[in-house]
């Protein structure tokens, strides 16, 4: 049976090449065939020998993802795809300052199992290889050109699938697959401590962004179980290591307004405590209404209210504001739309996500 070449590394794809005989460009002309042009059968690389073309054939399965459904907004499409490994992923290429963002999932469901998040109310089912993670930029990509930014704000929780994540984003930057530019790629974490440290070492320069979403630990118990041993002590611990390791570079905190959970001028002050000596930014996102929930954002007065009480405790802050409703229900949603009735995104934060 042949394998995917997906999950090649751009070694892998060099030493088979090398094996073989045939001299190292061709092994870049090919990864450049098919992770910059799209080249999805190897017939078609005519700048190939033929004998080479049918060879890669019988060895390599190139055949793609292609989306089951496309949801078209005015600034995002959504696809959801059925992987040949079974199971369906969704991805979203989104609009942004003239070009695009892509948002991956990096598992199917997730465990974290956040109260106001759809993928964790559906579950978790599996982590993605480092090729699935890598097609839905591919299938992305096929919906034109312009795509500049990754950021890992799809389904799962990336540093679940900590080995998988990290070498799609070796994949992303490398100058014969993707070519992204790290500083352009942004892995978003609930918060799994252990695996920021070992992230900060891993000298890649992409950014990181962690999820907050509450301001005591209490709080944070509550709403993300899944993550709920590490206190916030040791994920501010973490953050801290990953901008030393970094040249102080910012972490983009993600914090999810929820009324009467998380939103009041109490809230505000420890969030002040906690990022006091940390580079940081802070996204605060209006809750979107989940089906299964009673959650629910707060009114827009308190949502100001709560942005200056973060300005005036020197907060770098903002607040994303939800215009375009039409990008609610996006990562998460058409999969639980399948199984049943559910409503979520994680496409609104994945947008507040600065590109870079
Ligand atoms: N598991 C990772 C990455 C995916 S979630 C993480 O949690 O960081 C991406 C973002 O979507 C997170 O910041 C999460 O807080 C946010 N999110 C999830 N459900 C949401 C909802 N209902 N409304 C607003 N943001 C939501
Ligand atoms: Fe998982 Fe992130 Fe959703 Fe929490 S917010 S359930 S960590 S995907």
């Amino acid at each position: 049976m042949s394998h995917s070449f997906y999950e090649l590394t751009p070694e892998q794809v060099t030493a088979w090449f090398a094996d073989r005989g045939h001299p190292p460009y061709r092994a870049r002309q090919v990864m450049a065939g098919v992770y910059r042009r799209g080249v999805s059968d190897f017939a078609q690389m005519t700048d190939l020998p033929a004998a080479l073309r049918a060879e890669l054939a019988r060895e390599f399965d190139l055949r793609p993802v292609t989306p089951d459904r496309v949801v078209q907004t005015s600034d995002t499409t959504k696809l959801l795809l059925s992987l040949p490994a079974g199971g369906q992923v969704e991805c979203v290429r989104i609009a942004m300052d003239g070009a695009f963002t892509a948002c991956v999932s990096s598992q199917i469901g997730c465990a974290v199992n956040c109260a106001f998040c759809a993928t964790g109310h559906g579950g978790y089912e599996r982590s993605l290889t480092p090729g699935e993670i890598l097609a839905q930029v591919l299938a992305i990509n096929r919906l034109g050109p312009g795509v500049r930014n990754v950021v890992f704000m799809g389904m799962g929780e990336p540093f679940h699938n900590y080995a998988n994540v990290v070498s799609a984003v070796r994949r992303m930057v490398s100058p014969d697959l993707l070519a992204l530019s790290p500083r352009r790629i942004t892995v978003s974490t609930a918060g799994v401590v252990p695996a920021i440290h070992r992230y900060a070492e891993e000298g890649l320069a992409t950014e990181l962004a962690v999820s907050l979403n509450a301001s005591t630990d209490e709080q944070r118990r509550q709403l993300m179980p899944g993550v709920a041993r590490y206190p916030l002590a040791q994920l501010m611990e973490a953050c801290q290591h990953f901008s030393a390791a970094h040249h102080g570079r910012p972490v983009t905190f993600a914090y999810v307004l929820i009324e009467g959970v998380n939103d009041t001028f109490d809230d505000a002050e420890r969030l002040a405590r906690l990022l006091k000596h940390q580079p940081h930014h802070l996204n605060l996102i209006p809750l979107n209404r989940v089906t299964h929930s009673a959650l629910r954002a707060p009114a827009y007065p308190r949502l100001r209210a709560f942005l200056q009480a973060c300005r005036r405790h020197k907060l770098n802050v903002s607040l994303r504001h939800s215009k375009g409703e039409d990008i609610e229900a996006a990562c998460g949603q058409l999969r639980a739309e399948r199984a049943g009735p559910a409503v979520s995104t994680n496409a609104k934060a994945a947008r507040s996500q600065r590109s870079g």
